[in-house]
């Protein structure tokens, strides 16, 4: 039997920004994931603090922003493979007035940041965009291919014995133990990081915490296109080399019949308007962001189980959220330091 101070189960954005935060502690770590309707696989890869169609800026930006540029750059030099695109969104305007919106933005000293002046888009051409009313740039939008950082992190693991291919069902923490140890493995604590998929919530009065909201992605080639910034109009088009983009995504309500066909049919009319060449679509990805009602994540332990942790709840910016996420259940669970209350798994007990 291996002995492990942790084992993961889950290997998304959540388990292997755990994984990393616990190992770089000095904690030795198992994970153990199915790669069943893995979410992380499908992101968009996108990276930036901001909720562009509104100017909001996503809830504690300040915080979450800094600590993901750096985990992942620390990823890409310790792994010494190129993770990261740095090169720019372009942001449709919608408006006449939203481009002086975005200069009175940039008065803000987060905005300034993030916002390039817009003298500097006009530096930019894109004569095949149909943009009547300009657009503006941000030079401070980064992005990965999430697929590709778990298959590398996964084969890293892989050949240092630390990651099983498994299914795990439970509903007691005995049954979670059980089958763990019947993989050869005995851990000292355990943390669940299974995203929409987790159905185990021990002493949860109002039981499972999640809402399942799906996305997609419709891949379109479109030869001639020629765009290597990321665009942002009503949806962002990501440009994935050889004239494919990924283009998305959407928020269709869960069980409503014919919500997903209508918005596959969003993401078309936009393009229409946008785009003035003809495209193909080739693929359409899915996946399930997993919400929650107060659309927070969830960190900490159960109250009757408290060697089981628990991450989840990362909704629409897993990617952005999870190394700082992930850093607060780490000083929880090795220094017993507080987590900011409006992610604890307390405010459901
Ligand atoms: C279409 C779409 C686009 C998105 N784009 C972005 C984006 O651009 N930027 C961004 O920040 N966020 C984006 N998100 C949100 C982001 O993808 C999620 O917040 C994040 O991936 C959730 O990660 P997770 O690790 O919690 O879950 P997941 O990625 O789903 O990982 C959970 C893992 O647990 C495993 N698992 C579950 N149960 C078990 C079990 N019983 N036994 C073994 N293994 C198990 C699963 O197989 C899976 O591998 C997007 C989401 C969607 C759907």
């Amino acid at each position: 039997m291996k002995q492990f101070d942790f084992a993961i189960i889950g290997f998304g954005i959540a388990g292997a920004t755990i994984t990393r935060e616990l190992t770089l502690r000095g904690r030795s770590v198992v994970v153990i994931d199915s790669r069943k309707n893995t979410a992380t696989a499908v992101a968009g890869g996108t990276l930036h603090p901001a909720v562009l169609r509104y100017y909001n800026k996503v809830w504690r930006a300040d915080e979450f922003w800094p600590k993901a540029k750096l985990f992942y750059q620390s990823l890409e030099d310790e792994w010494q493979i190129p993770l990261l695109r740095t090169n720019g969104l372009v942001r449709v305007f919608a408006s006449e007035e939203e481009s002086s919106l975005w200069e009175e933005k940039r008065k803000d000293p987060f905005w300034h940041d993030y916002l390039s002046p817009l003298e500097q888009s006009e530096s930019v051409s894109l004569p095949l965009i149909h943009a009547p009313h300009g657009y503006g740039m941000s030079d401070d939008f980064w992005r990965f291919d999430p697929a590709f950082l778990l298959k590398t992190y996964r084969q890293k693991l892989l050949e240092k014995g630390q990651y099983i291919s498994a299914e795990l069902s439970f509903n007691s923490r005995e049954a979670l133990y059980k089958q763990i140890m019947d993989l050869g493995v005995q851990p000292q604590g355990i943390v669940l990081a299974q995203g929409f998929q987790q159905e185990f919530w021990p002493d949860l009065p109002q039981g499972n915490p999640i809402i399942c909201k799906q996305g997609q992605y419709l891949i379109i080639e479109c030869p001639g296109l020629n765009i290597t910034r990321t665009l942002k109009s009503k949806f962002f088009i990501i440009p994935l080399g050889e004239d494919r983009y990924q283009v998305g995504a959407t928020y269709p309500r869960v069980n409503e019949p014919g919500a997903f066909e209508e918005s596959q049919q969003r993401i078309i009319r936009d393009l229409d308007q946008l785009v003035d060449l003809p495209y193909r679509i080739v693929d359409y990805k899915t996946g399930t962001r997993p919400g929650t009602k107060d659309r927070k994540p969830i960190l900490g332990a159960f109250k009757n189980a408290e060697d089981i942790y628990v991450i989840n709840g990362l909704n629409s910016r897993g990617l952005l959220m999870a190394p700082l996420l992930s850093s607060w259940l780490a000083d929880f669970m090795l220094d017993d330091k507080t987590i900011p209350e409006e992610v604890s798994i307390n405010r459901f007990f």
